[in-house]
């Protein structure tokens, strides 16, 4: 949060769909552009930290998303994914990766092999923490790698959860994730 980044959003994503998804843009439009054409515009920021999400970014590894994080990496860029873990992280990716796991229509949309790739996990959170206990619980996920960030598009509804998902962090010694652009912009894109 706060480092400058250049943000690199795939088109589509793996169904079921969070209702609260804040990027509904980047599931069903964007534009096509050749690998060059993305190491380019990423090289034009001059600046060599490089957030590729989406949608969800691995859909597209081996369609072209492979090849650009080689390519980036050789320009000197290194590189963040976020990524649900409703698809294997691929093993050859060579980039940070965040997964935020998602529990949608009764269930937890994460594929197991996950939890030995990622490198951090990333929770939203409303007011009941008792279902990311549990995943992280039969996890045996180390704390230091869970991050938990309130629920809310608007800067309105961060606000309201923000003391109790941060008393919720100090509690349990989790890292609190809050939203930085939502505080700072409300829903302003592009920023
Ligand atoms: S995983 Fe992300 S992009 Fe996909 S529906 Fe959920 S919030 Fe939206």
């Amino acid at each position: 949060m706060g480092r400058p980044a250049v943000f690199v959003r795939l088109s589509r994503c793996v169904p079921p769909f969070c209702p609260w998804c804040d990027t509904v843009y980047a599931r069903n439009r964007g534009e096509t552009l050749d690998i060059g054409e993305v190491v380019d515009r990423v090289l034009d920021f001059k600046n060599n930290f490089v957030v590729i999400t989406g949608g969800e970014p691995f859909l597209q590894w081996d369609s072209g998303l492979r090849e650009l994080e080689e390519r980036l990496i050789a320009a000197g860029c290194k590189i963040q994914y976020e990524t649900s873990g409703k698809l294997a992280i691929p093993l050859n990716c060579r980039g940070y990766k965040v997964c935020s796991p998602k529990f949608l229509k009764g269930a937890w949309r994460f594929v197991e092999g996950n939890i030995h790739v990622a490198d951090i996990f990333k929770f939203v959170a409303a007011d009941d923490f008792r279902l990311l206990e549990g995943f992280i619980e039969k996890y045996e996920i180390p704390r230091q790698k869970i991050w938990i960030m309130p629920l809310g598009a608007r800067r309105s509804d961060q606000l309201k959860l923000y003391a109790r998902v941060w008393d919720y962090c100090v509690r349990k010694k989790f890292n609190f994730a809050p939203r930085l652009h939502v505080l700072a912009f409300d829903r302003r894109k592009g920023i």
